[in-house]
């Protein structure tokens, strides 16, 4: 019976000692493993902060170029025109070309689909001139129909310049503008949303050279109405169609009002000065 009692409880205290050492073993490896998971936070903790004052540097940085910018602009040190070309190209294309390259300056020309040679496109792109998309059909039925209609017009023209100039073009401007009448307001909303998603960006104008009044609008009064000085930024409104034969024949007056006003010519791209009637939301 004694020897019973003995067994009983040497085996009680065998299975305390294995379970108090499992239970230490166990406590231990938490400790561990609590203690590397702590270190990992706080060096990761660690990082982003480094990472957070690193993007704040740059942030910074950024904005203070923006502000020079800003102030160099404000000071008038700085005045820019963007000579924009719509509806093109056409059988003046090569006369505007030529012009543009004589004055030594680019310009931006938004381009249809419908109706033209491709090949025309790189004829623009080769001489340092941006291309922009401005609808394959130009049709006002069909591009402001409904939002996929509006989309598949852009992506074919943008299609169709990709397979001719290797450009994957993201600037576009909108037929009758973004201000235009015929889009509803909801349409619009849709279309600028998606738009800005897809990392479009769209521009209209704060110069008329009124070339769209009519054809042949007489020369004086396109270069009256082509050149704008109110602003250090200009965006002007020609078209480049075989009707617009007037425009072609004010553009070197237009090209010397600006050179004249100490404007230099850039070309348009998205990150150019948002000159837009309907104003787009802020990309992400
Ligand atoms: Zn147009």
């Amino acid at each position: 019976m004694k020897k019973t009692f003995s067994v009983i409880g040497i085996t009680l205290a065998i299975i305390g000692f294995l379970y108090s050492g499992v239970h230490i073993f166990g406590t231990t490896a938490k400790f561990i493993e609590h203690h590397s998971l702590e270190s990992s936070v706080k060096k990761l903790t660690n990082e982003k902060d480094k990472k957070t004052a690193e993007l704040a540097a740059v942030t910074k940085k950024n904005a203070d170029v923006k502000a020079q910018y800003q102030k160099l602009k404000a000071d008038k040190k700085i005045k820019t025109v963007y000579l924009t070309f719509d509806d093109g190209p056409s059988g003046h294309t090569d006369q505007i070309l030529e012009i543009l390259k004589k004055n030594n300056i680019k310009a931006t020309f938004f381009v249809i689909g419908i109706g033209k040679n491709f090949k025309d496109y790189k004829k623009i792109t080769d001489q340092g001139h941006a291309i922009g998309l401005h609808s394959f059909t130009h049709e006002y039925k069909k591009v402001y129909a409904n939002e996929d209609s509006f989309f598949k017009e852009f992506y074919q023209i943008r299609d169709a310049i990709k397979s001719t100039t290797g450009q994957d073009v993201k600037i576009i401007r909108f037929p009758g503008g973004s201000s235009n009448a015929i889009a509803s307001k909801a349409l619009k909303t849709a279309i600028i949303n998606r738009l800005t998603r897809e990392g479009f960006v769209y521009f209209d104008w704060n110069c008329d050279s009124t070339d769209a009044s009519g054809n042949n609008v007489p020369v004086a009064k396109l270069v009256k109405y082509g050149i704008c000085t109110t602003h250090s930024d200009i965006n002007v409104l020609m078209h480049d169609t075989n009707a617009k034969k007037t425009t072609v024949q004010a553009l070197q007056q237009i090209i010397d009002g600006y050179k004249k006003a100490g404007y230099t010519f850039e070309t348009l791209n998205v990150n150019s000065p948002k000159i837009q009637h309907v104003k787009q939301p802020e990309m992400n």
